[in-house]
């Protein structure tokens, strides 16, 4: 009795020690293979990282940008509508429309609702604040043309307009060159010296992205070199800059890869300290020209700066490109007579989703 008890018990004693050493040895495999997984997955996962993602250069078809002309309603796409009256402004007078289909008042200005100067006023006053004229002058110009707005009108206007072209043009990608160039250019803000800094295709003098930072010397180019990346969708094959210590760091996280062919580097300084950066002291220039457009910054987060990357992207006609603009020697093309107006009625455009009768208008009005 009392062995069969020990019996009972030794076997269950070596049983409980066997299902708690089998248990053991589970538990440790389970753990081993979670471990195992979750490195894998790590691996996986940076691979996955946008910014090590290695992006692979997509060749897009020539873009071409054209106006867009509505012919619709507004409210409910109708193609049955009438003219039927006009609004007069004190900046002008606006064609007004209804719908025979759902009655509704409308102006046919696609991006241009609500405002009270005209498209041409100010794609006009776009046109003449980027080529050099300061927003006073361009108010007076407009005075002169029977339209009397104050130059706070005139920057809201830019600032209005840049930000939804910006948005637009931010999905367009360039066909840019394997070669960039990164630069710095020092501009007054508010009376406060900062870098504005810059990345240019090389070969179409497309003016990638820019960045603002206080100081050239503790300045991190990563977001500079990866806004860059994430526009163009590819990284450059050869990047050149100053010496400035913050490229390299920059370069190598964002476009120096494991797999070939591998980007370069080239840190352009000269034994004299004198820059070979011609292309860019270039750009350096022709900013400079525009000083009084730049004497209006007032912060980092300025609309004028970016106004400007578009002015010399689309709009700008390059010496040095047969006349062709950046965007065009990149493929993209913007057409009609009125280059600001095609840009800004097509990034409005994308904002609506739907279409009815094959013309697009708002979801919500
Ligand atoms: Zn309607």
């Amino acid at each position: 009795m009392f062995s069969l008890i020990l019996g009972i018990l030794l076997s269950d004693t070596q049983y409980t020690y066997h299902v708690y050493k089998t248990c053991v040895v589970y538990t440790q495999a389970t753990y081993t293979i979670r471990v195992l997984r979750s490195i894998r997955a790590y691996g996986h996962d940076r691979d996955r990282k946008p910014g090590n993602k290695e992006v692979q250069a997509t060749r897009i078809e020539a873009v071409k940008i054209e106006p867009v002309i509505v012919t619709a309603c507004r409210f409910c796409g109708s193609e049955n509508i009438v003219r039927d009256g006009i609004r007069h402004n004190k900046a002008g007078d606006i064609q007004l429309y209804s719908c025979r289909d759902c009655s509704r008042y409308f102006s046919l200005n696609l991006g241009f609702e609500k405002m009270k100067a005209s498209p041409q006023a100010i794609t006009g006053a776009m046109q003449l604040h980027f080529t050099g004229e300061s927003l006073r002058n361009v108010q007076k110009f407009l005075g002169l043309q029977g339209l009397n707005v104050s130059h706070v009108a005139v920057y809201k206007w830019i600032r209005k307009y840049v930000r939804l072209m910006e948005k637009y043009l931010d999905r367009i990608t360039p066909k840019v060159s394997d070669t960039w160039r990164a630069d710095e250019i020092l501009v007054k803000f508010r009376g406060n010296m900062k870098y504005v800094f810059a990345l240019m295709d090389d070969e179409t003098r497309f003016w990638i992205a820019h960045e603002v930072a206080d100081s050239k010397f503790i300045h991190d180019a990563r977001t500079l070199l990866r806004n860059g990346k994430e526009l163009a969708g590819k990284r450059p094959m050869t990047l050149i800059t100053d010496g400035m210590a913050g490229y390299e760091d920059a370069f190598r996280k964002e476009y120096r890869t494991m797999k070939g062919p591998r980007s370069k580097h080239i840190r352009n300084i000269t034994l004299a300290g004198e820059r070979n950066n011609n292309k860019m002291e270039r750009l350096n220039g022709e900013i400079r020209d525009r000083e009084k457009i730049m004497r209006g910054l007032k912060t980092p987060e300025t609309p004028i700066l970016p106004g400007y990357r578009i002015y010399h992207n689309f709009l700008r006609p390059h010496l040095g490109l047969n006349g062709m603009t950046p965007a065009e020697a990149c493929g993209i093309s913007i057409q009609g007579p009125n280059k600001w107006l095609t840009l800004i009625q097509n990034a409005k455009k994308a904002q609506y989703p739907t279409t009815v009768n094959g013309l697009t208008r708002p979801t919500k009005t």
